[in-house]
This record gives C-alpha cells, structure tokens and sequence, in this order.
C-alpha cells in the first residue's frame, strides 16, 4: 500500500486503528490531550500513546458539563469520550497546561468512562533551577502512576529504548521537515498533516519504521535542479486538525515550509540527551522544547523564536492557524504580530473551528495575502 495512504487512513479513523492495535496486541492505550505528555514514559509502560484532538462529531452531551465558548478542542474530545467513541482507551493522563485541559480534567474525572485518570501538575515557568528539579519530580511521579495502573515496571531497559524510539521519530520528523523546506512541492500539505496525525496515534516503532521508508523514498525522488516557485509560508498556532487549510493554502500559490504548531513542529522538536538519569534527560527535553503560551520561558522568547523561524526557513510570511475560543494563543497572537511587523514579516490570521466553515471566504483571504506576499 502507498505508505503516505497509510499515514491518512490512521488519521482520518483513528479509533479503528488503535481497536485494531489493541485486538493484535492485547495491549493498553493511554489517552492524553496535550503534546507536554511525556511520551517516552507512555511507551516505556509498553502502551499505546493515543493523542486525542477530538471534532468531526457535533456536540450535544459534552455541552452539559462545557460552556460553548470553550474550545472546540476540549468539547470535541469530551463529547467523543461521553458517546463511547473513547471506550478503547484504558486510562488517560492530563498535564497541567492551559485552563481549559485543566478544566477539563476535573469534569472527565468525575463523568468520562475512560479508565484511570493521572493528572500531571507540570510547572508553568521553565527557566528556574527550582522548575527543572520540580519538573523531575513530576515525570518520577508520573512513572510510578503509569506503573500501577498498568501494572508493570518501566526499567532502565525499557526506558532505554522508548527514548530512543521517540527521538528516532524526532530525527524523522526533523529530516521530512527540512526536505519540505527545501523542497515544498515535494509533499502535499494534507500529506504531511497526515503524518504528523499519525505520529500521535500510531505503535511508535511501527511508525519509524515506515517514516524511514518514507523519507527514503523522498530523498532518492527529490529533484534538487528544480526551484520551488510557491510562496513559502510558515504556520503558526496550536492544535491543527484541518487538512483542507492546505489545500486552499497550496491552490492560492502558496506552500507551508514549516511550522511551530502543537501538531506539529513543537511536538517533535528537540532531543533527549541521555546521561546516567534517564528520567532527569526526559524532563530536560520538556523543560527546553519550543515554548507553548500556556507555558512561560520569557517575555520575549516566542516572538524571538517565530521570527527566527520565518527568516531561517525564508518564508516570505506567517499564517496563524488560532482555533476560536483558544485564549493561550488568543493572547499572544498580537505581540507575535507586533514582532512580525517590526521584522518586515507579512501575516494573516485566520481563526478556524472544528472543521472548516465558510470555505469561499477563507479561500478569498488566503489568495489576496499570498498575492501580497
Ligand atoms: S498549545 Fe500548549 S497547552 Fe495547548 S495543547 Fe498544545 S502544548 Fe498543550
Ligand atoms: S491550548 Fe487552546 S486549543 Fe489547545 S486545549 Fe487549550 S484552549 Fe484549547
């Protein structure tokens, strides 16, 4: 089967691919919302790590227990947990992270029948000596929670090699990123929307398996004569479920190069640099990945890496992706925009929820920005 037609089945029907994952393996899934879940230790738990970003499904039940201007993030994964869609998962873990995963914590513990619940209390500010110890502490804790709900031992050897599978796909995912770059008519955006989906969803040795296929493949197809002749644009926001933005992106002449969203370029950025203290290496990666802004690490820190970001990748302007009611990103978007505009970086904002309304307008809006560009 075509490998990419693989990646897109996965993240078009999640649940069909974890069911049958479980069936096969007779293994465990553990649900989480956020990309600040360490993963490794999800792994190492020899589980199946299954980021849920909920939408596709309208929303009744969850709008008992969910204001409708919460996000459509949290209701659509409250309302896939209250109608069964989630009852393959055996246990879920919450990070301590933007308000209303932690609002939403509290009101899936108490009526979501998904299994063990673990909340992980990360800090909010990630530069102090004192963060890092506590950040440490937290991932300790973590371990030992997944360990009895289980019912396993998550030694030095496991631990070993989840690491090294999980930063096997952060090097993967770092070489697709760089070949998009260089070469972004190479791979349809909705392509590579797929892949990062299927990053999140997939068994994770499996899936290095066929992205070192995939890359593989691309490498040896790649025409390095050819100049890409689209506009290089980079995204910027939080979760994005919406393959069909890209289609309209790439239709309008325009070709995302890169991006810092939390499915996305934050997710699989960064290395875990192994030393005596696994746990400790794990944290550190966390402690130093791309900032979310329900994270603090600086004034200044996201506008500095945004525009960083745009002007190592050449991208001749930024798309913010911002799904409606997100506060986090609500809120930083018009200093981002500030920095931009002092860097001569065009952008446009587009706020989007669930799935893609009003294609026609949106449509509009992206041709006269590319053309701009
Ligand atoms: S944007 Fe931040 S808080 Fe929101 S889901 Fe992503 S990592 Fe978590
Ligand atoms: S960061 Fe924004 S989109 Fe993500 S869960 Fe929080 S409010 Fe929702």
């Amino acid at each position: 089967m075509n490998l990419i037609q693989q990646f897109r089945d996965i993240s078009e029907h999640p649940e069909i691919y974890v069911r049958g994952w479980k069936d096969k393996n007779h293994g465990r899934v553990v649900g989480y919302l956020c990309s600040y879940v360490p993963e490794e230790l999800i792994l190492a738990a020899g589980a199946l790590g299954y980021r849920i970003l909920g939408g596709g499904h309208a929303v009744s039940k969850a709008d008992a227990h969910l204001q409708s201007y919460s996000c459509s993030l949290v209701r659509g994964a409250l309302e896939d947990a209250l109608s069964g869609r989630l009852d393959v998962v055996d246990g879920m873990v919450f990070p301590h992270t933007c308000d209303s995963i932690q609002r939403l914590s509290d009101i899936w513990r108490m009526c979501a029948p998904t299994g063990f619940h673990i909340d992980a209390v990360l800090p909010v500010c990630l530069t102090t000596e004192s963060a890092r110890d506590y950040m440490v502490n937290i991932c300790r804790r973590l371990k030992t929670d997944l360990e009895r709900h289980l019912k396993t031992v998550i030694d030095e050897e496991r631990l070993k090699a989840a690491i090294e599978t999980i930063d096997g796909i952060r090097i993967g995912m770092e070489k697709l990123y760089l070949l998009r770059c260089n070469h972004p008519e190479q791979i349809r955006g909705a392509d590579f929307h797929a892949i990062v989906r299927a990053s999140a969803i997939m068994d994770r040795r499996a899936f290095l398996n066929i992205l070192n296929g995939l890359l593989a493949d691309l490498e040896m197809a790649a025409d390095v004569s050819q100049r890409p002749t689209v506009r290089r644009l980079l995204l910027s926001g939080g979760a994005c479920t919406f393959p069909d933005v890209y289609e309209i992106i790439e239709s309008a002449g325009g070709g995302v190069v890169w991006d810092d969203l939390c499915t996305g370029g934050r997710q699989w950025s960064g290395r875990i640099h192994a030393g005596d203290d696994l746990i400790a290496a794990i944290a550190d990666r966390y402690m130093q990945r791309p900032v979310c802004p329900a994270k603090h690490a600086g004034l200044t820190c996201r506008g500095d890496e945004l525009v960083r970001m745009a002007k190592e990748t050449r991208s001749a302007g930024v798309i913010f992706l911002l799904l409606k009611f997100c506060d986090p990103h609500a809120f930083d978007y018009p200093y981002l925009k500030q920095r931009l505009d002092a860097a001569g970086i065009p952008s446009l904002r587009i706020e989007l929820e669930d799935r893609l309304t009003a294609e026609g307008p949106l449509r509009t809006r992206c041709e006269a920005f590319i053309e701009m560009l």
